[in-house]
């Protein structure tokens, strides 16, 4: 069985994890601290601070910028369940939003006819690692007539003055934009370093900061340090310094710190993210050499003139096929033994979401590309050869069923 994407564990990932397993340090530490310097430093971004998940780093994001009851945050309709929870967790309203046409990200158009005076922050999903249009986003929330709508209620809202942009770039690490790098696109992004993610920790995430002046990076690092364990003035290992016991709660804070064996795991795989990403690329371009050419098939963007992608989903799309003739193909591709997958589900079309009054009518560009995608596998340690068994097996399938 080709499974759909496994992570790349091998000796040297051992030895780091051992390393941090036998220092006498598990938790938060110095391969943590070292972890987040790596991805400020990868990202070009100002400051970032490394999470357990990234459900955990953005539901504290939001509550620091005074998401809650009465605020609306838009998110786009085609994610991860993650990104809607979040926002239902502190008490908001979670405004879902239509893709394009051409891709499977947020449509900017759409933004545009949710915004209210109620919008607080704006949270663009790169899907497959493809980076949504900033740019358009950014003079959206910049407009003079969006920029006078914005009801700041804390003092950081006022400081920014317009909407804050929270990337979700949990498929979208190494990506860029306009040369820049998913990081430092967005005012705040958070990555997933979740098992199945192009870079991985187990389970983790880091939040990498971007924001205009006069916002101190400084400060921002340490007040999130505090809040991601439990409002606590030292964390566990500065209290094992000598005489240093005493600490502070200086408010109710959470508890999402990222472990050094999690950390150990995350500098091997950024040492070696390049590789990575070269060999996903390369992947993706057999798909398109293969499928291309053919009537029934849709290749994904992930190349423009100014975005790259960072291939983490290859969402090849079926011409003219409905949702059961989709499953009928994924049946098939699995009886040739290569796991496949479905990215995504929109969110209307899951029970709690349902429930609570969303209606998949409203989304029918999602609810099309939903309905006629397949992912295929892609990862670093999948061979030529293998590639070619998911090629034929598609192909099989497709034939089978159309
Ligand atoms: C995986 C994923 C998340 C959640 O990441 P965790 O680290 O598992 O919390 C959020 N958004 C998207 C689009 C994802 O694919």
């Amino acid at each position: 069985m080709i499974p759909f994407s496994p992570p790349r564990i091998d000796q040297k990932v051992l030895d780091e994890v051992n390393a941090a397993l036998i220092s006498g340090w598990i938790t938060t530490g110095p391969r943590t601290k070292l972890f987040e310097k790596k991805i400020s430093e990868y990202c070009s971004c100002k400051t970032t601070v490394a999470v357990s998940s990234w459900t955990n780093g953005m539901e504290v994001l939001l509550r620091w910028w005074g998401i809650g009851p009465g605020d609306e945050v838009i998110i786009p309709v085609y994610t991860y369940c993650a990104s809607a929870n979040v926002v239902f967790h502190t008490g908001a309203k979670a405004i879902m939003v239509d893709i394009n046409k051409e891709d499977f990200n947020i449509s900017i158009e759409k933004i545009k006819e949710a915004i209210t005076e109620k919008t607080k922050l704006i949270m663009p999903v790169d899907i497959g690692g493809l980076p949504c249009d900033y740019n358009e986003l950014i003079a959206l929330i910049n407009a003079p007539d969006i920029k006078r709508m914005f009801n700041p209620s804390n003092k950081k809202q006022e400081q920014l003055g317009r909407i804050l942009v929270a990337a979700d770039a949990a498929h979208s690490f190494g990506a860029s934009y306009m040369g820049i790098k998913s990081g430092n696109i967005a005012d705040v992004t958070c990555f997933s370093f979740h098992a199945v993610k192009n870079l991985t920790t187990a389970e983790g995430g880091a939040i990498c900061f971007n924001l205009p002046e006069p916002f101190n990076h400084d400060e921002i690092y340490k007040e999130f340090c505090i809040k991601i364990l439990h409002g606590q003035s030292k964390d566990a290992l500065s209290k094992t310094k000598k005489g240093a016991w005493k600490y502070d709660v200086i408010e109710p804070g959470y508890k999402c710190n990222m472990t050094d064996i999690q950390a150990a795991i995350g500098l091997i795989e950024l040492e070696r993210y390049h590789e990575n990403l070269q060999r996903r690329s390369e992947i993706f371009r057999a798909y398109d050499q293969a499928f291309q050419s053919l009537s029934w098939a849709i290749t994904p963007i992930y190349e423009t003139d100014i975005k790259t992608s960072s291939y983490h989903l290859y969402l090849l799309r079926i011409n003219n096929i409905n949702e059961e003739q989709r499953d009928s193909i994924i049946q098939s591709i699995f009886d040739e033994d290569v796991s496949v997958n479905v990215h995504f589900q929109p969110l209307p079309l899951l029970t709690a979401y349902k429930n609570i009054g969303y209606d998949i009518s409203d989304y029918p560009e999602a609810y099309h590309k939903f309905s006629c995608e397949i992912s295929l596998p892609v990862y670093y340690t999948l061979s030529d050869e293998d590639v070619l068994k998911v090629i034929n097996a598609v192909k099989n399938a497709v034939n089978k069923t159309l």
